[in-house]
């Protein structure tokens, strides 16, 4: 038997191993994977680096080393991801939030807010919502408010409901499962959603990472990557009560063409906000009154 590894060199070899088989960020990688899988934060990683590694902690470490040098990504082997403040558990029918998306929830909470200080309430709907991470988010921050919440998949549904009791917002947040409208009667004060956006020709490219671990359902937007805001654009103004909002998440190429879409079917651009890396990333769109 070979003799004990401290943490230290344990989290040493998952780098070097991930450094030689090309995966991007080996070292963050590393230690958030087993981090995770122990349980520690990155703080007892630092400080705990010399304890011992349990024979069943190596052997828990080296199956999760294994899926990652098979290009699964960190948090699907850890089984959840965190997004604005939330621990989100996906499963293999969820997108795995980016944190991009946070975006679209830090741009629509104003609106949202303003909407329950009048009413003192308001309603949304989330299209396609995967872990529920949009509409989670928005229910955490902003009290007062309920959401519909429809996606094609069933299983990402049950995901998504699991969230909502993790995090005690089942109370707010219902679910329909729903292709884009076809299910959905009632009308909304907002609409959200992070459709698919990618064209089918780039989904192929992708990085296994995504390619292989994220469902293709939550990324294919079709042969222009447009077909999902189509749908919305045009479904959207019957689903909405008057003055709703519609924001949404869009392909870093798409500002214009989205927006042209929008202003066809009634609707005015509020706002346009950037990713992190600075690309066109978030619309949110006003109906105008008819
Ligand atoms: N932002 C995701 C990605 O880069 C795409 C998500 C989507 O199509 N809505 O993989």
């Amino acid at each position: 038997m070979s003799a004990p590894l401290t943490l230290r060199e344990v989290i040493l070899a998952a780098r070097r191993r991930f450094s030689e088989a090309q995966i991007d960020n080996a070292a963050t990688d590393a230690r958030v994977l087993i981090a995770g899988l122990l349980g520690l934060s990155m703080t007892d990683l630092v400080v705990d680096d010399g304890r011992i590694v349990t024979e069943e902690e190596g052997a828990l470490i080296e199956a999760a080393v294994q899926r990652r040098l098979n290009h699964e990504p960190v948090h699907r082997i850890l089984g959840k991801r965190e997004f604005y403040g939330l621990d989100l558990a996906l499963s293999p029918a969820t997108l795995e939030p980016r944190p991009d998306t946070e975006i679209l929830v830090e741009g629509l909470l104003p609106y949202l807010q303003a909407m329950v200080e009048a009413k003192g309430t308001a309603r949304f709907l989330d299209m396609g919502t995967g872990t529920g991470a949009i509409a989670l988010a928005l229910l955490g921050e902003c009290p007062g408010t309920a959401a519909l919440a429809t996606d094609i998949s069933s299983e990402a549904l049950k995901t998504a409901e699991n969230n909502a009791a993790l995090h005690g917002l089942d109370g707010r947040f219902h679910t329909l499962r729903s292709d884009w409208f076809d299910e959905v009667q009632a009308k909304f004060d907002m609409i959200v959603s992070n459709p698919p956006y990618i064209t089918s020709q780039v989904v192929s490219e992708l990085e296994p990472e995504v390619r292989l671990f994220d469902p293709l359902a939550a990324l294919d937007g079709g042969a222009d990557g447009l077909d999902a805001y189509r749908v919305i654009a045009k479904g959207a103004g019957a689903h909405l009560e008057p003055d709703g909002i519609v924001g949404l998440e869009i392909g870093f190429d798409q500002k214009d063409s989205v927006t042209a879409l929008f202003l066809s079917n009634g609707f005015l651009l509020l706002e346009a906000k950037c990713d992190h890396g600075g690309q066109d990333r978030v619309l949110i769109f006003r109906l105008k009154p008819s």
